[in-house]
């Protein structure tokens, strides 16, 4: 998969956790492999399985060099694994420690838009990126306002995305960054198997056909935006 990517042009990576042991491998595998970064965090499906101390390990695992983001993190009210409450107090206790760190945070929200955008309006001063994002355009702004960038994975390729579209034409260049979710959310020739990084040029394709730009000014935009935020060389 890293060969894979590499050889199509992609010259960074973020592997991202999901729950403690997640997070270790990210960590392990950004450790071993050059251009191979790693995010940190406890998704909203595992909050309510999160022991008190997890946060403590995160902290340790945040010290590697390789870590530059607290994440995924957020809500998901749409496949609601976790019981709400404790979505939200595991999501505010890894936003506190990512203004802490001074690390920017990648955040997941699924049909919990209003909650997620009241914990970043409460934890202020930390800046990410809204992770395969779905709401509107007036969140977009709020987000962008807040210090997020807006990421786009590879729905934006799909042809009925048609609401997605609009909000693509609208965001300005330096609020998006690209992402695949890898395993999920292939883009449309692919879709249905499972994503790997190699596969992002298609979602990059589409969104510089959306904004009308050269594919070159898109990559450079947005590897510009990812870069400065992650704090990659
Ligand atoms: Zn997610």
């Amino acid at each position: 998969v890293i060969e894979r990517a590499f050889a199509v042009g992609l010259r960074a990576i973020i592997s991202i956790g999901y729950d403690l042991n997640a997070s270790r491998e990210a960590v392990q595998i950004a450790d071993k492999h050059e251009g191979i970064y790693a995010a940190v965090g406890i998704h909203p499906h595992n909050a309510d399985v999160t022991e008190v101390k997890a946060i403590e390990s995160l902290r340790e695992l945040a010290q590697n060099a390789k870590v530059v983001a607290i994440g995924e993190i957020g809500l998901d009210y749409y496949r609601d694994l976790s019981n709400r409450a404790c979505q939200k107090d595991v999501f505010k206790k890894q936003m506190i420690l990512a203004k802490e760190l001074e690390l920017p945070v990648i955040i997941h929200d699924r049909e919990a838009h209003a909650d997620v955008l009241q914990v970043l309006r409460q934890v202020r001063d930390v800046r990410g990126i809204m992770h395969c994002f779905s709401g509107s355009m007036e969140m977009a702004k709020e987000a962008i306002k807040l210090g997020y960038l807006v990421s786009l994975a590879g729905p934006v390729t799909f042809p009925e995305a048609r609401r997605l579209h609009q909000l693509v034409r609208r965001l300005p260049e330096n609020s998006i960054v690209l992402e695949t979710d890898s395993p999920w959310l292939a883009p449309q020739s692919k879709r249905g198997e499972r994503n790997e990084p190699a596969f992002m040029l298609e979602t990059a394709h589409k969104v510089a056909e959306l904004k009308e730009i050269s594919l070159d000014d898109l990559i450079k935009a947005t590897s510009q935006n990812a870069r400065y935020l992650l704090g990659i060389p």
